[in-house]
């Protein structure tokens, strides 16, 4: 089962899916996700997005590609600086399994965060399980 820690600030990146596990405000970093307010700087571009569709770029290739990009954005380093939230939370319609085998583009937009903003926790639902239990957002007992 899986249980979410309350509290903890943190910017967390999970599947749109699991809404019991969003916290502040949600925001997504896929394309055509309605409901929530989206971020287009991390949202991978059409090109990308057609190329891994029809198997030019590996999906590791892909997530290479969206990191190189989000980097080479100004406003998503805007976006970054600015945020003065210290509970957000970034979804992708990915399930957590692609994230696990590094094939889900919200891994390179943590990442991006975790440069810029070393101040904030950031935290995916596919790291490897924290070492405190107030920080196990993601832990399966
Ligand atoms: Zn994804």
């Amino acid at each position: 089962m899986l249980y979410p820690s309350e509290g903890a600030p943190m910017i967390r990146c999970t599947s749109l899916k699991n809404v019991e596990f969003h916290a502040g405000p949600v925001y997504s970093v896929a394309r055509n996700i309605s409901g929530f307010k989206s971020l287009s700087f991390f949202q991978p571009s059409a090109a990308d997005l057609h190329n891994l569709a029809y198997g030019v770029y590996t999906p590791e290739r892909f997530v290479e590609l969206c990191a190189i990009h989000i980097r080479q954005n100004t406003a998503a380093r805007e976006w970054v600086f600015g945020l003065t939230d210290k509970t957000v939370t970034l979804v992708c319609v990915c399930p957590l399994e692609r994230r696990r085998h590094g094939q889900c583009h919200l891994t390179a937009v943590a990442d991006f965060i975790r440069e810029w903003r070393p101040d904030l926790l950031v935290v995916l639902d596919s790291d490897p399980v924290q070492k405190e239990p107030q920080d196990a957002w993601w832990t399966e007992y």
